[in-house]
């Protein structure tokens, strides 16, 4: 079997951000990039499933600038076996990504594509399903566990209010939820490893894909700062600014 898992280079989790000065955008400039997290969840079942004997290769996309090939590489030295670059310096929405992916689906032929729930920059929470849609594939989406079967794939869903498990038809996509696993550090010689694996390079003009946004940014701001507190000295005073100045009662 063979699964297809993509991995989106995004500024990394742990950097307070910023907005760009012409508010168009989050500055990404001079800001440290990483795998998205949910893509790192992603890659680490792709490698639990090779582990396993489930799977015998794990190929990862990402879709992205040239920068992006460092993100493709950390998923190498995580465990899998190859790499394709879609390069584009376009800022691509989860529609283009989906016409990309779909358009690798049908080169690659992979059994599963696993794809992280949301991108941290943009929140869509889009790609996969849409992909699904494309490709007209089973999905089982916010997975925090697979059972993979012979043909069938179980996966439980993190849902409002408990657990769903759903019983999919292969081929299928699935979207990772946060706790399907811990993915794994690289080590170092798996580091030194990755660096000769192979990437291939290609671009969404090859792919047949017409990446052009079709959202416009209207305008991006920082939420508004908090205001600060005031101790009040007793109940009756609470109660009286409650009334008299914030007037909610
Ligand atoms: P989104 O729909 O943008 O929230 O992204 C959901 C998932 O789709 C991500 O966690 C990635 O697995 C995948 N994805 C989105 N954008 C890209 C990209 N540019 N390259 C590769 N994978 C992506």
């Amino acid at each position: 079997m063979k699964v297809l898992v993509a991995v989106k280079r995004v500024v990394d989790y742990n950097v307070k951000i910023r907005v760009n000065a012409d508010q168009t955008a989050v500055e990404t400039a001079n800001v440290k990039m990483s795998m998205n997290p949910f893509d790192e969840i992603a890659v680490e079942e792709g490698i639990r499933l090779k582990e396993a004997g489930k799977a015998d290769e794990l190929v990862v996309v990402s879709v992205g600038p040239v920068q992006a090939q460092e993100t493709i590489r950390t998923a190498l030295a995580m465990g899998a076996d190859r790499g394709i670059l879609v390069e584009t310096d376009v800022q691509v929405e989860p529609l283009a990504v989906a016409k990309c992916l779909k358009a690798l689906v049908e080169k690659e032929a992979p059994d599963l594509v696993i794809v992280g729930k949301q991108a941290i920059d943009d929140d869509s929470n889009q790609t996969g399903q849409m992909l699904s849609a494309l490709l007209g594939w089973s999905q089982g989406t916010f997975a925090s566990n697979l059972d993979l079967g012979d043909g069938t794939l179980k996966v439980t869903r993190e849902v409002d209010g408990g657990l769903e498990t759903v019983a999919l038809k292969m081929p299928a996509i699935v979207t990772t939820d946060l706790r399907l696993n811990e993915p794994r550090y690289a080590s170092l010689p798996n580091i030194m490893k990755a660096k000769k694996k192979p990437i291939d390079v290609t671009n969404p003009g090859d792919l047949g894909v017409d990446v052009t946004p079709r959202l416009t940014v209207v305008k991006v701001e920082e939420p508004t700062k908090r205001q600060a507190g005031v101790i009040v000295a007793d109940v009756a005073q609470l109660v009286d600014k409650l009334r008299n100045e914030a007037k909610v009662i």
